[in-house]
Parts: structure tokens; C-alpha cells; sequence
């Protein structure tokens, strides 16, 4: 999105005097094209995008002097693959030859920065790079993120790994943008990973207050400024051309003027840089449509400032990004270097975009849920390829299923996609998109267990990504069902599965027809179904069949029951807020080998936790409030789906409480309702609590108290919070995670306007706060704005619904009425401060990435007895195990040379080529044992996959051999030496704290 805050166009001269010679300005055409946002990507393609890539690949073939710079490439790729002509992938081929063509980023699109996990920010950007190296063998190697909703710190450490020389941003905090801008310090060297440094740092550009869009409001004219284009027309292109709002030609008349002001711009801005080089992006969003106008009146105005360059003291040329970053480099100053890794939000006094964190919840969750889906499909494919490389499941469908899950999760990862920032019916197609793929993965799964067609295998329906599947079938007369749960991680789990049944007992047998300790209760959400919990012992991308027999018949004990114990739901009184004169008096423990949980039962809220490891008790309650706030642009500040603008403080969302407990032997639950009215027969939200039993200390699960909460619909402008309450002395400082990679530090900021939404901060995965001894971690399996406002607090927003009569959100309906119901989950855990970082790295992917469970119809079929598990040290994560199907040789020479020959690309996937990610999940210093740098032996580790062969060390998206990267070396203030990497072609690999290492491997085939 764009063109919102339209930059007033100043004059005022500036002092360049102290400048050598003239202004070079760099004039960039771009056209910024949402993949989504206020119209679907079929409407954008035929209203405008389609004609940006076909006018643009004309218009530059005519004049050898233009250029243009292409971004987003699921655009690109619509039109290359149904648009384009044989004469206009000719053309294309040559202008990249000849670089007057130039992809900047590469990725699918330009990824939001705020409320996506790294999995998905590095599949997207693989994606696109996948396609451009293989078509055109074009490696980008320069952002241009001019639109993602702040700058997360994650983002150049994932560029640099890719092989970027530079990274440009724009939309920062206003204040900190003026103080760069007159300080001249928008140009920095970033090291966005404290652990990294200097290894992954990158030059990093940010925009000038005029952003990514040519300047408007000409004096002289009453038109938009530089877009002789005007604005795209929906649904339809004007037939005779002829767009709203097209800019004054440029004449002899006006020739003047257009160079006078285009030129006092160049001037005002050379002022903030530090060179005499001055990028001016020439476009705005969904512009170039119509490109022959644009530059027909352009090319003059570029000759005639060239012309008069003494009198004007600047020259104009039309340039590729990667042209200016190389005039910029050339000068070898020395950078200042950002250490400090954060780059805040774009935030204003009454303008804080902080509200994105929580909107369209619902597909926030299914677009992480698609993600881990993908990866379990990835892994366990490649496994198969590996393992029966002529087996029954057609490679060729398998990656074509695999393929729409890539595009659909990449897709979403849009800034006005996942942030739910646009238009429901923009919304509606993202959704359908990734269930789609979704249902195709399903039935590759199915079919890697090897299954027989026809089975009706459903994924779990809610958007709360339970492990929940419901599972009525009868097979035969038995009552049997089989199943098979795999383990999508490198490491070795234990699980609580739940499957959701229809018979009121049933006990559960492993691969080996042992009993398996399971559990069966009366489900909270429906009175015909039952939840089965059943623990799963699972290794490292292992998947084991399990055997359930259903009983119409409850089972009270003995040998028929076999290992499943059978729970009875326990009601309380409820309780109204409006009595609780004591509280405190009548405290219901509920234990775990963990945890002292104690319930008030004069409220039913949560009372207190103990760790009785650290033998501390601190106070915990959690309940619901909510903001109700300003839809009325007349009466104060609104929110909207960007922006959070909280009025006053947030009010009690309910008056009556729920309670019921579930005593068990594998899980104990703890079910609150809330009631919004004392007399309401149905609750407004609820929380579940599970608390594991029966797990020694020192595994992780018996610390994880696993939540999650019903909420909606929900009253028109008003925005939900979980209020988490604990007696730790926090300081109101709070942690939250940049896209799942890095933890920052929040302390809370004393704003004088504002200040409740300017101290929101995005959780991806993970939110903490802590005291000297104490930490309390919330782990979460999707994007909420989170923040800790009162001393001891934790809040989330986990939903809202607005509607405001702000002209501009009512014509793109970007309200956010979303009457929708969420169900999301977090991970709560508390402990001392040495236990609980080793815990929460792996925690998170453990609720990011749970046991993939399918039913399944016959086991004599199955992949055999279960694999012996692939495990990497504690603190490492395989990141990525997949079959990309590139076709492309990974000699960048040959590679070339067969683009080359062939004519518009028909060439075969590489089945046999495996992309294999590493990561290390700790921080320097963190741990003492974890945080250190960890060799491993692939060979050795992926031994159970198969046998490893070769082993090719990549960039983060694979294009480049690792040791021909060579990025561009910028002279900092503070000193830094990058090391060498590569493999020593002995299989050994070390991982520094923190690394991600990008491999190509090849597995003899068995
Ligand atoms: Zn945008």
C-alpha cells in the first residue's frame, strides 16, 4: 500500500556549495505492485500489473537510454507464464543482458517484516529466486523494502545470507527518520544479529521522508506530479488509454517548470545524504501500466536537465538500483555501524501501527499453519525420494502439490497480506488459496503413508491448528483405527496428541501392539464427541502407525482398558464479578511434577503458579479485557486495521465466571468460561488450560501449560486482550521475537500521546517477562501485537473487530468488521532464569511444528518399521529438508550456457537434489553449553535418511556456490572481519551461534 501520506512537496534551498562537481541523481523506474491488498492478484493482473511487465519490456526495447527495475515476482511470473509473448521473453532476455532490466529482492513478494516467521520470509524470497535463477540464471543482490510496516532487524541478516550487497528500507518511525535525514545518517552499515556481527552485516539505504514515491502537488499543475500514467482504473483498462488524474504533458510550456521542481527536489534531498548521489525513485504504486506516456514525457525532461546541468549544478540518468549502490560504494567512505538492532515500527503520536500485529487472526493462524504443513511434507518427501526412488507416488504430482503450497504460503507472507491489512475479498482468496494447497498436501501425505485412494481424510477443521482430527470412521465391524503420527523435527519428542472421536472409550496400541497411555473425556466444545489424548514417544523425523480401538462401553478399570484412563469433567460454582468481596479464601490445587497451580475458587481465575523446581510461587491470573475504541473520524483518533488507537485504558470484557476441571493421569484441564453478562447462558471467551501429568521433571512437557481460547464474534469496535498478570517485577519491560529468529528487548517508553498502542510490539512465536529469578514465557503459533502495561503484566490481543467512517478505509473496505471466531493457542511456561532459555527455542518450534497425525485405512502397507531417528545436537534445527525441483546445474558456469541454448525453457526438475537448511538457535552467551559454536558430521547425521554423497554449501535461497559469493566489503566506523566459510568437503560443518547454513546435498539412492 501506498500514497497515503502523500509527502508535501517543500521548496526551500539547501546548502550543497561544500559538494565537488554536480548532483548525480539516479532516477529508478519502479511500479509497486501489492500482490493482494485492496484487489485479488486476478483483478490486479487485468487491471494493470499484467500491462506493467508488457508496456515496460516495449518501451525500453524502443530507447536504449531506460530502464527499470521489476520486484515483486508473483506478478512478474503471472505475466511471464500467461501473458508474455515469444517476442517479449526475447525482449526480456536481452534487456537483462544488457542491464537495463534489473530484479531487485527476487522474492515472490515483498514480505511483511513484523508478523512473519523466518521459515516463511526465507521460503518466499527461495521461491522467487528459485524461478529467476533458473529462467534467466539472475541472482538479485539488493532489497527494496519501501513498503513493509517498519524494519525488523531479522531482515538484513536473512539478505546478507542471501548474498546481498545492500538492503534499502523506508518506513521507520517518523522522528527517528527526520533525526537520520538531518543528520545525514540514512545510510548505515547494519549488523542486524548480535551473534553475527560483522559476518552477516549489510549496507542498508533508508528512503528520505519522500519515500518510494515520486513527489506530487506540483505548484504548477493540478495534476499528481511525475505520473503522466494517472491512476489505474478497475476493474477494467479504459479502452482509449485515457486514465484519471494523467500529470500535465510535458511541453515547451511546462518543460520549464517540470525541471525546476524536479530539480529543487534532487537539491533538498542531495542535502541528507553524504554523497553526491541521490536515488529518485521515479513511480508510486501501480504505476508504469502505461509506460509509453510515462516515458515519452520523461526521456525530454532527463535531456533538458543533462542540458542545462551547469545552471542546475545536477545530472539526471535513468538507473538500475544496483547503479546507485555501486556510485555509493565506489566512494569507499566509512559507515557508521548500527549495532542496535532494532528499527522501530512506523509509528506517529495518534498513527501507531501496531494494530496489524493482531488483525485477521484467523488468517494469521492458517497461514502458519499451511507453513508447517509444507515443511512436514518437504521433509517427509524427501525422505521417500531418498528412500524408494521408483516408489508408487508420482514424483511429478507430488511436487506439483508441493509447488502450490510453496506459492500460496509465500504469497500470503505479502506486507498486505499476513498483517491483514486488506480488503476481505483480498483476504477471502489468500485463504482459499492456502487451503487449497493445503487439501493437496493432505492427500501427498496420505499417499507417502501409503494409502489406498478414496479414504476421506479430513484436516483438522478449526483454525486453532489442534492436533485434532475427527475421526469417525468404522472400519469393518472391529472398530479400529489406524494411525500415523510423524515427527516433523530433528530431534526426539514426546507429544500429547488429541484426536477427536465419537465413541466414549477407546485404547490405543503402538507399531509393537503395546499399550499406550492415552486419555478420553467428554469434549468441552460438543456433547457427541470425546477428546483422545494419546502420548506419542517419537525420534527425530520419525513416524510411527498406532492401533485405536474404539468401545461403545465406558471402562472403569482393568485389562480392557488397556493403558487409557478415563476422565470425568468436574463443574464448579459459577462465579460473578460482582461478589468477589473476598477472594483468595478457597484455593484448588491442580499439580504436575512441575507445577503447584492453584485456582481461587471465590473468582474460578488462575491464582498463583509454583515452580517447584526453583521452589517459588508466584502469582498468576489471566483473564479477558478489551479496548473499546473511536470508529467516529470526527471524534478523535480511530483505529483501523494498521493502526491501534486506544482511547482509555481496557475495561473488564466480562462479569461472570466458568469453571470446570478435568482431572486425568496424561493431561489435567482446567476449562474458564467467561460470561459477558451475569445472566448470559452462553460464554463469550474461554480458556483452556492443559496441564501435562505423568511426565517426569526435566522433560520439557511438564512444564508446558498448553492454553487456548475462544473468542468471537465480538462487538463492533472493540479489540480483545489476554491479560496475564503475575507478581514479577518487570519493570513493565517486556521480550518479544523478531520473526521468530531473535529475542529484542521492549522496555516500556513514557509516550505523551498514545502511549498505550505505541507500547504494542509483534510476537511471532515468543513473549517473555522476568524479574532476578523468574520468567514467564508465552509461546504462540501465530502473529498477536503483545505488551506489558502495568508492572507484572503481559498482554496479548488476540482479536479485534472495527469499523470507522474514515472516508479512504471505507472505499478500499479496509475497516476490519471481521465478525470472525478465533481459537489460537499459546505455551505457557515459567521457571528460573537459567532453565527457561534453554526451554523456549525449542518449545516454540514444538508448537510451530507438532506431530503430523492421519488416519490411516490398512498398516500392512505402511514405509515399514520406523527409521532410526535423525537428531541433531540440542542446539541446532533442521530448517529445511526439501526436493526443490530446480533445473538447473549448480555450476553457475554451465547453468549459463544451457539458458543459453535453450530456447524459452522446457527443462526437467532435479528430483535427486536435496536443499538442506541448519540453524543454530542460541545467542552468544545465553548458555553455557548451548551457546556454543557446534561442529557435526552430515554424513553421519543424515545417515538414516540416506547416504549422503556430496555436499555443496549454498546461499540462503541456493543460487550461489557459498565461496563465489563475495559481497561488497563496506568500510565501518567499528572494525569487523568477515571469515572465510565453506566446507572442508570432509562432511564436517561448524555452526556459530545463531547461523543459518544453506547446503545442496545428494543421497545415493537406494
Ligand atoms: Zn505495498
Amino acid at each position: 500500500m501506498g500514497l497515503i501520506t502523500l509527502a508535501l512537496f517543500m521548496f526551500f534551498t539547501c546548502s550543497y556549495a561544500e559538494r565537488n562537481g554536480p548532483i548525480q541523481t539516479f532516477v529508478i523506474p519502479h511500479s509497486h505492485m501489492d500482490v493482494g491488498w485492496v484487489y485479488t492478484i486476478q483483478e490486479s493482473m487485468h487491471a494493470y500489473a499484467g500491462n506493467v511487465y508488457t508496456s515496460v519490456t516495449e518501451e525500453l526495447t524502443r530507447n536504449k537510454q531506460r530502464k527499470f527495475i521489476a520486484v515483486e515476482q508473483e506478478f512478474f511470473r503471472l505475466w511471464w507464464d500467461s501473458v508474455a509473448t515469444d517476442k517479449h521473453r526475447q525482449q526480456v532476455r536481452q534487456l537483462l543482458k544488457e542491464g537495463r532490466l534489473e530484479f531487485i529482492i527476487g522474492g515472490q513478494v515483498m514480505q511483511d517484516e513484523a508478523v512473519t516467521d523466518l521459515d516463511d520470509d526465507i521460503l518466499q524470497l527461495t521461491e522467487g529466486h528459485g524461478f529467476l535463477y533458473e529462467t534467466f540464471g539472475v541472482r538479485p543482490r539488493f532489497s527494496w523494502h519501501v513498503d513493509p510496516f517498519g524494519a525488523s532487524a531479522t531482515t538484513p541478516v536473512l539478505f546478507a545470507l542471501a548474498g546481498f550487497h545492500a538492503h534499502l528500507i523506508s518506513r521507520i518511525d517518523y522522528d527517528l527518520k527526520d533525526d537520520m535525514q538531518e543528520n545525514r545518517k540514512l545510510q548505515f552499515v547494519w549488523r542486524g544479529s548480535p551473534s553475527l556481527r560483522e559476518q552477516q552485516e549489510i549496507f542498508t539505504h533508508t528512503m528520505d521522508q519522500f519515500s518510494y514515491c515520486t513527489p506530487s502537488n506540483l505548484p504548477f499543475s493540478n495534476s499528481s506530479g511525475f505520473y503522466w500514467n494517472g491512476v489505474a482504473v478497475f476493474p477494467d483498462p479504459p479502452k482509449n488509454g485515457v486514465y484519471p488524474n494523467m500529470s500535465l504533458p510535458v511541453t515547451k510550456e511546462t518543460l520549464r517548470p517540470y525541471a525546476e521542481t524536479m530539480v529543487r527536489n534532487i537539491q533538498q534531498r542531495a542535502a541528507w545524504f553524504r554523497t553526491n548521489h541521490v536515488l529518485w525513485p521515479w513511480g508510486c504504486d501501480k504505476q508504469f501500466y502505461n509506460s509509453s506516456v510515462q516515458f515519452a514525457n520523461m526521456d525530454p525532461l532527463v535531456n533538458y536537465i543533462n542540458q542545462n546541468s551547469k545552471e542546475f549544478g545536477v545530472t539526471v540518468q535513468y538507473a538500475t538500483l544496483s547503479e546507485y549502490f555501486q556510485a555509493v560504494h565506489q566512494t569507499n567512505l566509512t559507515w557508521e555501524c548500527v549495532n542496535d538492532h532494532t528499527m522501530e515500527t512506523h509509528r506517529k503520536p495518534f498513527q501507531a501501527w501496531t494494530g496489524f500485529f493482531t488483525s485477521r487472526n484467523v488468517l494469521k493462524g492458517v497461514a502458519r499453519k499451511a507453513s508447517s504443513k509444507l515443511k512436514a511434507a518437504e521433509t517427509l518427501f524427501t525422505q521417500y525420494r531418498v528412500s524408494y526412488p521408483d516408489g508408487p507416488v508420482p514424483k511429478e504430482e507430488a511436487l506439483q502439490k508441493l509447488k502450490a503450497l510453496r506459492w500460496a504460503v509465500s504469497e500470503v507472507q505479502h506486507h498486505d497480506g499476513i498483517t491483514g491489512t486488506e480488503s476481505p475479498k483480498v483476504a477471502n482468496m489468500y485463504m482459499e488459496h492456502l487451503t487449497q494447497a493445503m487439501m493437496g498436501v493432505d492427500e501427498l501425505l496420505a499417499a507417502l503413508f501409503i494409502l489406498p485412494q478414496g479414504l476421506d481424510t479430513v484436516g483438522d477443521s478449526d483454525a486453532s491448528g489442534q492436533n485434532s482430527i475427527p475421526m469417525v470412521y468404522r472400519v469393518g465391524i472391529d472398530l479400529e483405527q489406524h494411525i500415523v503420527v510423524y515427527n516433523p523435527l530433528a530431534w526426539n519428542t514426546t507429544a500429547v496428541i488429541n484426536v477427536t472421536v465419537t465413541f466414549p472409550m477407546a485404547t490405543v496400541f503402538d507399531d509393537q501392539g503395546q499399550p499406550v497411555p492415552a486419555q478420553i473425556q467428554g469434549s468441552a466444545e460438543s456433547n457427541t464427541t470425546y477428546d483422545l489424548f494419546i502420548v506419542v514417544d517419537l525420534g527425530g523425523l520419525q513416524h510411527r502407525k498406532y492401533l485405536v480401538r474404539f468401545s461403545e462401553k465406558p471402562c472403569e478399570e482393568g485389562p480392557e482398558c488397556g493403558l487409557t484412563h478415563q476422565a470425568w469433567v468436574v463443574p464448579f460454582e459459577r462465579q460473578n464479578v460482582s461478589k468477589w468481596l473476598k477472594t483468595g479464601r478457597r484455593l484448588l490445587p491442580v499439580l504436575n511434577e512441575c507445577y503447584k497451580i492453584k485456582l481461587d475458587q471465590d473468582t474460578n481465575l488462575l491464582h498463583s503458579i509454583t515452580d517447584r523446581q526453583a521452589m517459588r510461587t508466584v502469582t498468576v491470573s489471566q483473564d479477558f479485557w478489551e479496548y473499546q475504541v473511536n470508529g467516529d473520524v470526527s471524534a478523535g483518533p480511530i483505529s483501523d486495521n494498521y493502526v491501534f488507537s486506544a482511547n482509555s485504558s481496557a475495561v473488564r470484557a466480562y462479569k461472570a465466571i466458568g469453571l470446570e476441571i478435568v482431572p486425568g493421569k496424561v493431561i489435567t484441564e482446567i476449562r474458564q468460561y467467561f460470561y459477558r453478562e451475569e445472566t448470559d447462558e452462553v460464554y463469550s471467551f474461554s480458556v483452556t488450560t492443559r496441564v501435562p501429568q505423568g511426565f517426569p521433571r526435566g522433560r520439557p512437557l511438564c512444564h508446558r501449560l498448553e492454553q487456548s481460547y475462544s473468542l468471537g464474534p465480538l462487538a463492533v469496535n472493540t479489540e480483545v486482550v489476554l491479560r496475564t498478570r503475575t507478581g514479577l517485577k518487570n519493570n513493565r519491560t517486556l521480550f518479544t521475537d523478531d520473526n521468530g529468529y531473535q529475542m529484542m528487548k521492549r522496555p516500556y517508553r513514557p509516550f505523551v500521546d498514545n502511549i498505550i498502542a505505541r507500547n504494542y510490539y509483534p510476537m511471532v512465536r515468543t513473549a517473555y517477562i522476568e524479574d532476578d529469578s523468574s520468567r514467564l514465557v508465552l509461546l504462540s503459533e501465530r502473529a498477536h501485537g503483545v505488551s506489558s502495561q502495568a508492572e507484572g503484566e503481559l498482554e496479548v490481543m488476540l482479536h479485534r473487530r472495527l469499523w470507522n467512517n474514515q472516508l479512504w478505509n471505507l472505499g478500499y473496505n479496509l475497516t476490519l468488521n471481521d465478525s470472525s471466531v478465533v481459537r489460537p493457542s499459546l505455551w505457557m511456561t515459567l521457571g528460573s532464569l537459567a532453565a527457561t532459555p534453554s526451554l523456549h527455542q525449542r518449545e516454540a518450534l514444538e508448537l510451530q511444528h507438532r506431530p503430523v497425525v492421519m488416519p490411516i485405512d490398512r498398516p500392512q502397507h505402511g514405509m515399514g518399521a520406523p527409521l532410526r531417528p535423525v537428531v541433531l545436537p540440542d542446539n541446532l534445527h533442521l530448517l529445511t529438508l526439501c526436493v526443490p525441483g530446480w533445473a538447473y546445474s549448480s555450476n553457475h558456469t554451465l547453468h549459463l550456457r544451457s539458458i543459453g541454448k535453450r530456447d524459452t525453457g522446457t527443462t526437467q526438475p532435479d528430483y535427486n537434489r536435496v536443499l538442506m537448511r541448519i540453524m543454530h538457535l542460541y545467542e552468544t552467551g545465553v548458555d553455557p553449553v548451548l551457546s556454543q559454536p557446534v561442529t557435526i558430521n552430515i554424513k553421519e547425521v543424515l545417515q538414516s535418511v540416506g547416504e549422503v554423497r556430496v555436499l555443496e554449501e549454498r546461499s540462503l535461497t541456493g543460487t550461489w556456490d557459498i565461496s563465489d559469493l563475495r559481497r561488497w566489503e563496506w568500510k565501518t566506523s567499528e572494525r569487523g572481519q568477515r571469515s572465510s566459510v565453506g566446507t572442508g568437503g570432509d562432511f564436517n560443518v561448524t555452526i556459530l551461534p545463531k547461523e543459518i547454513r544453506t547446503f545442496f546435498v545428494s543421497f545415493k539412492l537406494k
